[in-house]
């Protein structure tokens, strides 16, 4: 059903469905894993707009695994039942990480607008993952986090901060490399 969905390029119904599936313990075989990928990459709803403003963008997804579940996330995420805990943390990492000098690099940002550049931004899909770990996991375990896509440099920066703030081990994977995020900087020394 899932393939279907991808295939006909029903992109929400997908992600709606594997959420379904992991809500119930259903467990997600291979064939899942790349048709929620490919709806991902594919959503036909991109964010349409983007096409007829004569942008393309393949949409973000960022997983988490957290106490032998994998919870899925998209940019601007608001369908876990603990959304409202997720964006509270997010509020709090950004007063966080702007104490510590963070400024925003609104070159990543695919709002056009600038006053929106930097709100659409902090809602990437990873971010989300990262603070649903941070109020899920214990305090010294390691926030392991997939991406579909490569993590943009305001992520990363984030990251970066957040690992030394709260002390943590943070590790995503993108769709380019590992990064080890400890002590404020990345195993891939801002090279990836
Ligand atoms: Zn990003
Ligand atoms: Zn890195």
């Amino acid at each position: 059903m899932i393939t279907a969905f991808q295939q006909h390029g029903h992109g929400d119904d997908v992600i709606q469905l594997f959420e379904q599936m992991l809500r119930e313990g259903v467990e997600p075989d291979y064939i899942t894993f790349v048709s929620v990928l490919s709806a991902c990459s594919h959503n036909g709803l991109v964010r349409r707009t983007m096409e007829s403003t004569g942008l393309r963008k393949e949409t973000g997804c960022s997983w988490i695994d957290v106490w032998n579940e994998t919870y899925v996330f998209t940019v601007h995420d608001r369908s876990h039942d603990e959304t409202e805990q997720i964006y509270e943390m997010l509020g709090r990492l950004k007063e966080l990480v702007k104490a510590k000098g963070y400024a925003p690099d609104t070159q990543f940002a695919i709002n056009d607008v600038e006053e929106h550049k930097e709100q659409s931004m902090w809602y990437h899909s990873e971010r989300l993952a990262l603070s649903f770990g941070l109020i899920s996991l214990p305090v010294n375990a390691p926030i392991r986090i997939k991406k579909n896509l490569r993590t943009c440099g305001d992520c990363h920066t984030v990251m970066k901060l957040v690992s030394e703030i709260f002390r943590r081990k943070i590790i995503l994977r993108d769709a380019n490399r590992f990064h080890q995020f400890a002590d404020g900087s990345c195993s891939c020394k801002d090279y990836w």
